[in-house]
């Protein structure tokens, strides 16, 4: 098993290689994301990819569907900052289109691929080509001998599938892959990756999918993932949102963050606020979360409404501000060092920050 940081043991898997990005063994758990720009409009796509690698964002897949989006492959990989994925769904002819286009890796379906020869061409092209391949196995197109065989897209049915396809490929000799295992029934699914999990060293892609939007969408993925993660299952995650996959890239770290698995950007820890609140919090936390969204190295801020959890938060944070009525403690390291109004505590606050960071 292997070690983080935090007190999760990640489970030992091996190492793969998309592009140059390493997914498995011992690399960071790698956040990735899918496009929703429409792939052939190459200006488009290149520009949501670039603000995806802002936010954090590994690699990312695009979709596949047209001739036209296979034909925009070459300028958005060349051009991509992060390693692009094709996602490829029933067309065979795509998936070797597009490794001959460039891309880093594809993922397929193989339960709508076809034949099991067809799919061994595939990855024949990929090995030769030094492609990875992501093995997609989700609830709503399992192969129908499964579906027979057990009724509806249990967690047996999809670790069935996942175990046949990767046992083929490793019988085929290929090796730079990993599996995912998506449905939108979050305890299926966590069982399904749980057995996976138990049965192989193969690195796994783990998310929700369909989990919708907004509010609910986050906390079905954030529930599911990060019971996933906390029995040290997951090589890479991307949160599945009816959003703007910014959105995905920003809840995907704070899931990791919150199991200590990762640690990019701001952390902020604010108290609920309760009555004996003397200043307006919301509105500096809020301020300080919009103002520090470009930060990337690590830090942890408390802003806490009064002293009661304040000294202790503050011990912890790398710096942060203990309210009193109409004023607040500008605490670093966890010593006081500046008493500031409460109309001064965000920009004081900011400033402290922006010379930590420089
Ligand atoms: S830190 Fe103070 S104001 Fe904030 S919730 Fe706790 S007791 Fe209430």
């Amino acid at each position: 098993m292997v070690k983080t940081e935090a007190p999760i043991t990640r489970r030992k898997t091996r190492q793969i290689q998309v592009g140059s990005v390493k997914i498995g063994g011992d690399a960071p758990i790698v956040v990735q994301s899918m496009t929703s720009t429409k792939t052939h409009d190459i200006e488009a796509t290149l520009e949501q990819i670039k603000r995806l690698a802002k936010a954090g964002c590994e690699f990312v897949r695009v979709a596949v569907p047209h001739e036209e989006d296979l034909q925009a492959l070459p300028d958005i990989v060349k051009n991509s900052p992060i390693p692009v994925i094709a996602d490829i769904h029933f067309a065979p002819s795509y998936a070797f289109k597009s490794m001959e286009k460039g891309v880093h890796g594809i993922r397929i379906n193989p339960g709508n691929i076809g034949k099991e020869e067809i799919v061994r061409e595939i990855v024949e092209e990929a090995r030769k080509k030094g492609v990875a391949i992501r093995i997609g196995v989700n609830s709503g197109s399992l192969e129908k001998d499964l579906l027979d065989k057990y009724g509806y897209p249990c967690a047996e049915a999809l670790f069935e599938s996942a175990m046949r396809w990767s046992e083929r490929f490793e019988k085929w000799g290929f090796y730079n892959f990993k599996v995912s295992i998506k449905g939108s029934d979050v305890l299926e699914n966590i069982r399904a990756n749980e057995l996976f999990a138990q049965h192989t060293d193969i690195p796994l892609h783990i998310g929700i999918t369909e989990a919708g939007m907004g509010l609910k969408g986050i906390v079905k993925s954030s529930v599911g993932i990060g019971i996933l993660l906390y029995k040290g299952i997951g090589d890479t995650v991307r949160v599945s949102l009816t959003d703007d996959p910014e959105v995905e890239i920003e809840t995907a770290y704070a899931i990791l963050q919150s199991l200590g698995l990762r640690r990019r950007g701001i952390e902020i820890i604010a108290c609920p606020t309760c009555g004996r609140i003397e200043v307006d919090l919301p509105k500096v936390v809020r301020e300080v979360e919009e103002k520090l969204k470009h930060i990337q190295k690590p830090l942890k801020v408390a802003i806490m409404g009064c002293v009661v959890n304040a000294i202790g938060e503050a011990r912890e944070a790398d710096i942060g501000l203990a309210c009193g009525k109409g004023f607040a403690w500008l605490f670093k390291e966890g010593k006081p060092i500046k008493k500031v109004s409460e109309e001064e505590m965000a920009k004081a606050l900011l400033e402290e920050i922006e010379n930590i960071q420089n």
